[in-house]
């Protein structure tokens, strides 16, 4: 049997520094020398994580798989749709031993929202080659993903100037 060198890590909870998390380990990463690929669910836009990430070329993939608009309620088809087709080209790439770390930004609160299934999300985690590290953030996270994940850590908010008024700023949220 294949041994286990790679893991499967939540970051979740309500304060500030899970996607922070997962793009500082992408930085590590990358100095390791590892094929990494970034994606992320619900957003769209050239955030300034997306634009650093793309400065280091071929290492890095790129994925958004969101319509970037607020998901309040019902989850349109449209944007189902796109998280849908987002998971299965994840599956693939996963599976194809393309990668040796795959980063599911906001895939936790894909779930929270209806966008993907418990069960597409087990599917997922099942198939994963043991080779494969997979990072899964966002709020949220269900119990059965905190269950099967390797490494859980939630981050809680104690102070966070949002409440204050302070939207997204370009460089440290966005
Ligand atoms: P970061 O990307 O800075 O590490 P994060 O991934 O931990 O943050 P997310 O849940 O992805 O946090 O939050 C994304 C955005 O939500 C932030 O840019 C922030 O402006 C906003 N936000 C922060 N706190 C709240 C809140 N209590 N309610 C609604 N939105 C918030
Ligand atoms: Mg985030």
């Amino acid at each position: 049997m294949q041994e286990e060198t790679r893991y499967i890590d939540v970051y979740t909870g309500n304060g500030k520094g899970k996607t922070t998390a997962a793009l500082g380990l992408i930085l590590r990463a990358v100095g390791a020398g590892w094929r990494v690929l970034f994606c992320q669910f619900l957003k769209y836009g050239e955030f300034s994580e997306i634009k650093a990430l793309k400065k280091f070329g071929k290492q890095v993939t790129v994925r958004q798989y969101g319509s970037g608009g607020f998901v309040r309620g019902r989850p349109s088809e449209k944007e189902i749709g796109m998280a849908l087709a987002g998971l299965g080209e994840i599956m693939q790439a996963m599976e194809e031993g393309k990668y040796d770390l795959i980063v599911l930004d906001e895939i936790n609160t894909a779930v929270y929202l209806g966008l993907i299934s418990l069960k597409d999300i087990r599917n997922l985690l099942e198939r994963r080659p043991k080779d494969v590290e997979l990072i899964l953030t966002g709020r949220w996270a269900p119990e059965e993903i905190i269950e099967r994940a390797d490494l859980v850590t939630e981050v809680r908010r104690i102070k966070h100037y949002f409440s204050k008024g302070v939207p997204a700023r370009e460089g440290i949220e966005k």
